[in-house]
């Protein structure tokens, strides 16, 4: 039983990866398997019991056809330029193709060291392995670009932090695992075949339209600006904090990519941080665009030399990539902003109508998740939406302002009402919901991980008996820091 893999990625010459085994480990659980995911990915559990695919998914026993490598890269981390990174705790079993015939990477966190670990331990805590699961395929089912949980295995060992704690493996599923990072490691180490190897393979397996273009490489370029442009665009609509956005974690396919201390926002504030390695809020939930930007400048900056025969021409072709990333965001940001407010048509002062409500959110610390939900609400019931925030006095004439707005827009309020349900989730992993999970996990209980998973995989309908899971967080409940 196995995928059917087609691994492009290890055909590449040998210094763009090293081989490597994922370590054995003791006694590998199934704790969270995504059946339908598997089942795209044309793998049939049907004939195995859940530890044969605990045993397959954490590499203890290979899947049939894997080729098992870390690849390399390098990495600006928190502004720092390290030469090399690469796969330190995470190996690339393969690609495997869908049933609907996309290529996949599956790929393992936490499988053990590798030549890429330096001082680590190649391992991951359970925690951290839980959070990214929930957290990655809650994004999905709010419809953001995301790699995807394939599956959370407890190893059956413990590994070593500030204290013990069970040791896990995340198999992941991604269009693909290259990272800006990966285009500096060529760039900087002057492999100019090499990098562009990697572009070729980005275009052909990432950005096809590319190939046609002129210049294929500045169409690679202009592709990844628009895709990142359009997904910190989503990350902003619903409130999400990467939390470690270094080059090395921007993902080449447009997708969200490492989550570590990420979080979602409960109370709008665009300095909101949650990260513990995050001290001087470098990745704060406001500064997000321009993070993305300064990353797709090191892009540029990494593929200078395709662009062009001379320098001066190169120079230029990366500027002008990288001037349309202003633009582009702010078109994203609108239209999604739009979306959020059932705004069908464009208007000029559209962009005033959402900064003043998102002011009157950060001064009244509304919650940002339940804030937009309540716009629903507050259209029939004149009671404010949830929390009653639309009849408080500071918002009252923003709403008004904001119905009449959409009158021109909506003839039935029950379609915008549906609408509004539509985009506006309900649910989505709150932080303290999160660790809630996590400490009972680690206390033994996986029961809480897997309902939380499940209220998420419906972000957008209103159960009654899930009520608890859209309430934002007690004062004694509220989480400040998030650990990777
Ligand atoms: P991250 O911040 O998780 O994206 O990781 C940044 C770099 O540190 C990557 O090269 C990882 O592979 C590496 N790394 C993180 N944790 C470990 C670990 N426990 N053992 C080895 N390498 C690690
Ligand atoms: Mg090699
Ligand atoms: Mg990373």
């Amino acid at each position: 039983m196995s995928f059917a893999f087609d691994n492009s990625y290890a055909r590449l010459p040998d210094r763009f990866y090293r081989r490597q085994q994922p370590q054995r480990m003791p006694a590998p659980r199934l704790v969270l398997f995504n059946e339908s995911l598997a089942g795209e990915l044309g793998f049939d559990p049907a004939s195995l019991t859940p530890d044969d695919i605990a045993a397959l998914l954490c590499g203890t026993i290979l899947p049939e056809g894997a080729e098992p490598l870390a690849m390399v890269y390098a990495g600006h981390q928190f502004g720092q330029w390290v030469p090399r990174l690469g796969d330190g705790r995470a190996l690339l079993l393969g690609e495997a193709v869908s049933t609907a015939g996309r290529r996949y990477d599956i790929h393992l966190k936490g499988s053990g060291r590798t030549p890429f670990s330096r001082g680590g331990d190649g391992r991951a805590a359970l925690g951290p392995v839980l959070r990214e699961y929930i957290v990655s395929e809650a994004m999905a089912r709010l419809g953001i670009p995301t790699t995807r949980a394939l599956a959370a295995i407890a190893t059956g060992d413990t590994i070593m932090r500030e204290v013990p704690l069970p040791g896990a493996v995340l198999a992941r599923v991604a269009s693909s695992h290259l990272r800006v990072g990966t285009f500096q490691y060529f760039a900087a180490i002057g492999d100019q075949d090499g990098l562009r190897q990697l572009a070729d393979h980005a275009i052909a397996r990432l950005h096809p339209g590319a190939a046609e273009a002129e210049n294929p490489y500045r169409a690679l370029l202009d592709a990844v600006v628009a895709a990142q442009a359009r997904l910190v665009a989503d990350w902003m609509g619903i409130g999400f904090i990467h939390g470690v956005m270094n080059t090395d974690n921007t993902s080449i396919a447009g997708e969200t990519l490492d989550y570590g201390p990420c979080a979602f926002m409960d109370a709008f504030d665009p300095g909101a941080v949650f990260s513990s390695i995050d001290s001087f809020g470098r990745y704060a939930y406001g500064n997000q665009p321009s993070i993305v930007y300064w990353n797709l400048a090191r892009l540029a900056q990494a593929l200078m030399s395709l662009l062009a025969p001379d320098t001066e021409a190169a120079q230029r072709e990366a500027q002008a990539a990288i001037d349309r990333f202003p633009d582009l965001y702010e078109a994203a940001w609108l239209a999604v902003m739009r979306r959020k407010l059932g705004l069908l048509t464009a208007q000029d002062d559209d962009r005033a109508l959402i900064r003043d409500l998102l002011t009157l959110m950060r001064e009244a610390a509304a919650d940002y998740t339940l804030t937009f939900r309540g716009l629903a609400d507050a259209l029939f019931t004149g009671d404010g939406g949830r929390g009653g925030i639309f009849s408080t006095p500071a918002f009252a004439p923003w709403l008004a302002r904001w119905r009449s707005r959409t009158d021109s827009d909506w003839r039935e309020p029950a379609a915008l009402q549906r609408h509004l349900e539509s985009v506006n989730p309900l649910f989505i992993p709150r932080n303290h919901l999160v660790e809630e999970a996590i400490a009972a996990a680690y206390a033994g209980d996986d029961a809480p991980a897997r309902m939380l998973h499940n209220v998420l995989a419906e972000p957008f309908i209103d159960r009654p008996q899930d009520a608890r899971y859209a309430e934002p967080p007690r004062p004694e409940q509220v989480v400040q820091q998030t650990f990777c």
